[in-house]
C-alpha cells in the first residue's frame, strides 16, 4: 500500500455524496488511512493526526471511522489483545496478513481452500459461497526483534 492521492480524492468524493461533509480534521484522516501501511487503533489515528492537524478532536477521529466504516472504505480488525485497529479496505480478493505486534499489514491473492470447503460442504450440507481469510503472525521485523 502506498500514498495514492486519487484514492484519498475518491474517498473524499464518496463522503461528500453521501452529505458528509469533508473538514481539513476529516482529510487528514482520510490521508492516514490511505497512505497507511499498518492497521491503526482510533487512539493512533488521533495521535498521527495531530501532528498534520493539532485542533483534531478524538470525537472526530470515532466519527470519520463509522463513517468510513459504513462506506466500505476501511475495514475493522480485531486484534488477539481484543483491541481494534482499521485499515483500508482489501479490494477483489485479497487476503489479510497482519503483525500482531506492530500492526503492519500485507495483502496477498491466491489460496487454496478448495479441500477445506468441500470438506465443510459434504459435512454440514452447506453450500460454501465466499469465504473471509485473515492470517495473524509477527512481521519479519517483529520477529527478528523478539530473536533478541
Ligand atoms: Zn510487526
Ligand atoms: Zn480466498
Amino acid at each position: 500500500m502506498k500514498t495514492d492521492s486519487s484514492t484519498t480524492y475518491e474517498w473524499i468524493k464518496q463522503l461528500q455524496t453521501c452529505g458528509y461533509r469533508v473538514t481539513a480534521a476529516r482529510q487528514t484522516i482520510v490521508e492516514l488511512l490511505v497512505s497507511s501501511t499498518h492497521a491503526l487503533s482510533p487512539i493512533e489515528i488521533y495521535d498521527l493526526g495531530r501532528k498534520e492537524y493539532p485542533a483534531l478532536g478524538l470525537v472526530t477521529v470515532y466519527r470519520t471511522l463509522e463513517r468510513l466504516d459504513e462506506l466500505g472504505l476501511i475495514q475493522r480488525v480485531h486484534m488477539p489483545d481484543g483491541c481494534h485497529r482499521y485499515l483500508r479496505a482489501t479490494q477483489g480478493h485479497q487476503h489479510l496478513l497482519l503483525c500482531t505486534c506492530c500492526g503492519q499489514v500485507e495483502m496477498f491473492e491466491g489460496d487454496d481452500l478448495s479441500k477445506l470447503t468441500q470438506r465443510v460442504e459434504d459435512t454440514t450440507g452447506y453450500h460454501i459461497q465466499d469465504h473471509w481469510l485473515q492470517l495473524f503472525g509477527l512481521c519479519p521485523r517483529c520477529t527478528s526483534q523478539s530473536r533478541q
